[in-house]
């Protein structure tokens, strides 16, 4: 560690260059570090790898004190400290996993004013009289990163950050700069109100990331998904990361992965803090490997080359799915991100959220985040305008041309007659049976099932041939997608979905049997 804070210049634009080594500044940040370095407070809105960290960096050095950066994950605040001990800045960490060597140490050159930088977790800020110890020392700025933590509103709430509350009045003329990467209005307004920035500007800047490609497609068959996927993403050298929505299927993705020869390896809450560490270490050292991971895989990561996302999962919200993905590509070189979902990933989701005990202000939200995601998966447009707008952006009318709706537009079809067969099938069979069955009677296939129940004898019997398995499953995961159709879905856990039990209609299936609702699907480009 070095023994003495900086004693250099306290231009912003010098410390930029001399001491982070970059020539200039990007988007927002010249504009975000001056007001700071003025003494102002606000509220700093850029995406994951957007260049949030010398919005706060830069003024702490430039400021006299100590700048004090609230962070939730300590293998976040770890990476921190060690890039800017490189640097040649004074900083340190302290957390609840320290050594009580390295914590004593941390402290005392603390207590002696040795220190640029302080990361620290909410908790520790609010214990041991740390904020006592603040009063006897000049701060410089407190930072609160993942700001979105502290509302409940936000897709990753953490009850420890409303400590963060009394900032404000404890320590008025220190400047708080709050920063997240999840900008939809009300976990915004939230950040502001709890930590006293309602009367600060709000710096918003460049959500979009044009050179990650999005895709999004149906899960029909997993492993080939991703294996093609892999082929086309990987570069050999960069990493990536294959997020999967349970323990056991991060596990087995890694294994099956490696079977294939990629060098992968899991990471979720379930492992051994010393793996995970591990893990950890292998993704920064810049190996090319590919962590299958649960979203506990993610705050901390601060590695340029990653070259692709896979999401193997229909996420909760566009705001954690832009995040996760916007790990990739951080080097500004074209990355790679796709969605694999299935309309029974939509069910559970829905069903989750219906039977959460949650406020209903809450849930409401929740669906509000789910119907939004929903969306971009199932959009016929550009996927950035769906994904933008979530960002309270306003995306520009043309292609992107760095997603597959750009790329390959989807054909378009009247889908009214078919989606008024399948839901007659379902009618008709009593709503006790799956997909498979309702596309066997649609298909006119006498399987042992179709002729045990007398299906054959149905008036929807053999009205579906002109779509083959993989078209009807298409039109039944859109109109679940739109509500139209429900599916009741056994869950097991650890494992994927498991096939949907039985096809349901709720009552907004109705208009379309009366012939009162037309209905555009898309064509479905399969891989
Ligand atoms: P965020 O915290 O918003 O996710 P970071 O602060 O980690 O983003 O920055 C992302 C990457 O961009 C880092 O590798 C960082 O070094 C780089 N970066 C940030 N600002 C600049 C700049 N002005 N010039 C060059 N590189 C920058
Ligand atoms: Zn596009």
């Amino acid at each position: 560690m070095p023994a003495e804070a900086w004693s250099g210049p306290a231009d912003p634009e010098l410390v930029l260059r001399q001491v982070f080594g970059h020539p200039e500044f990007r988007g927002r940040q010249r504009e975000i570090v001056d007001h700071v370095v003025g003494g102002g407070s606000g509220l700093v809105l850029m995406p994951t790898g957007g260049g949030k960290s010398l919005c706060y960096q830069v003024p702490a050095l430039c400021r006299p004190g100590i700048g004090v950066v609230v962070s939730p994950l300590i293998a976040l605040m770890e990476d921190q400290v060690a890039a800017m001990r490189q640097q040649g800045i004074a900083a340190a960490a302290l957390h609840s996993d320290l050594e009580p060597e390295a914590r004593a140490e941390a402290r005392r050159a603390f207590r002696e004013g040795r220190l640029d930088l302080l990361y620290v977790s909410p908790e520790r800020l609010a214990m041991d009289g740390m904020l006592d110890e603040l009063d006897e020392h000049r701060v410089a700025l407190f930072a609160v990163d993942e700001a979105h933590c502290i509302s409940q509103w936000g897709h990753h709430f953490r009850p420890e950050y409303r400590a963060l509350t009394i900032l404000a009045d404890r320590f008025p003329g220190v400047p708080r700069l709050a920063l997240t990467a999840t900008a939809d209005p009300r976990t915004a307004e939230d950040i502001r109100r709890l930590l006293g920035l309602l009367d600060e500007p709000v710096f918003k800047g460049g959500f979009d990331r044009p050179n990650i490609r999005i895709e999004a497609a149906e899960r029909t068959a997993e492993r080939q998904q991703v294996r093609s996927f892999l082929r086309e993403a990987s570069d050999g050298r960069g990493a990536g990361i294959i997020y999967c929505g349970s323990r056991a299927r991060a596990e087995r993705t890694a294994e099956w992965l490696r079977g294939d020869g990629w060098d992968a390896t899991p990471f979720h809450a379930g492992m051994e803090a010393a793996d995970k560490r591990a893990a950890h270490k292998r993704f920064a050292a810049g190996d090319a490997v590919i962590m299958c991971a649960t979203i506990a895989f993610g705050m901390g990561i601060d590695r340029p080359d990653v070259r692709f996302v896979c999401h193997t999962e229909l996420p909760k919200s566009p705001e954690g799915w832009y995040q996760e993905i916007g790990r990739a590509g951080r080097d500004g070189l074209p990355a790679r991100a796709l969605l694999l979902y299935a309309a029974g990933d939509i069910a559970i989701a829905r069903r989750r959220i219906a039977e959460s005990a949650a406020p209903e202000a809450q849930t409401a939200i929740e669906r509000m985040r789910l119907d939004s995601m929903i969306a971009i998966a199932e959009a016929a447009e550009c996927r950035r305008r769906p994904l933008l707008r979530c960002f309270g952006e306003t995306p520009s009318d043309g292609p992107c041309g760095q997603c597959d709706n750009c790329l390959s537009p989807p054909r378009l079809w009247d889908g009214t007659v078919a989606a008024q067969k399948l839901v007659s099938a379902c009618l008709r069979t009593g709503q006790r049976f799956g997909l498979g069955h309702l596309t066997d009677v649609l298909r006119g296939e006498k399987s042992e099932k179709v002729l045990r129940f007398g299906h054959d004898e149905l008036p929807t019997f053999g009205v579906g041939r002109d779509l083959d398995v993989q078209g009807w499953r298409a039109v039944a995961r859109q109109l679940v997608a739109r509500g139209v159709m429900d599916l009741h879905v056994e869950e097991r856990p650890g494992q994927a979905p498991a096939p949907p039990v039985y096809v349901v209609l709720p009552d907004a299936a109705r208009p379309l049997l009366r012939g009162e609702a037309s209905l555009t699907l898309r064509a479905d480009v399969t891989a």
